[in-house]
């Protein structure tokens, strides 16, 4: 895959920035952040995509660095461009690589960007306050 630059312009116009976001699931349950930034709500591992790295190479670095987990594979769940998704930058839509993640590690909650972390099912996570757009992805996979 060819390196995609952190910016660009969504397909009405707008500016828009390159996302990673990872699904980690251990025994029927899914690793979770409570957001400290907006856009707030429970969600999966994420970030953008830096300039000159490719959305792999984010992933890792985005994984460990939220959850010092290593990330010994991964596969593309989804590829999509969302154009209401914002983040904290003010940029209103996110061009979104979205992986299935197998880790290796002990999670440990790092770098400031969650409230808590944890594990939860599916029938948890109905009760809990989704980010939007991890809502989003929780439907679209059937896990909500
Ligand atoms: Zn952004």
């Amino acid at each position: 895959m060819h390196p995609k630059p952190k910016s660009g312009t969504s397909s009405d116009g707008r500016p828009m920035h390159f996302s990673v976001g990872a699904v980690i699931r251990k025994d029927g349950k899914y690793l979770l952040i409570d957001r400290v930034r907006e856009p707030f709500g429970f969600a999966g591992l994420a970030g953008h995509v830096d300039e000159g790295e490719t959305p792999e190479e984010a992933l890792i670095r985005e994984t460990e660095e939220e959850s010092g987990l290593k990330v010994v594979s991964h596969a593309l769940l989804f590829e999509e461009e969302v154009l209401w998704n914002y983040c904290g930058a003010g940029v209103g839509s996110h061009y979104w690589y979205l992986y299935s993640c197998e880790v290796e590690g002990k999670e440990r909650k790092e770098d400031g960007e969650a409230k808590s972390m944890g594990w939860y099912t599916p029938a948890e996570m109905k009760n809990l306050k989704m980010e939007p757009v991890w809502e989003y992805w929780f439907r679209k996979m059937g896990v909500l």
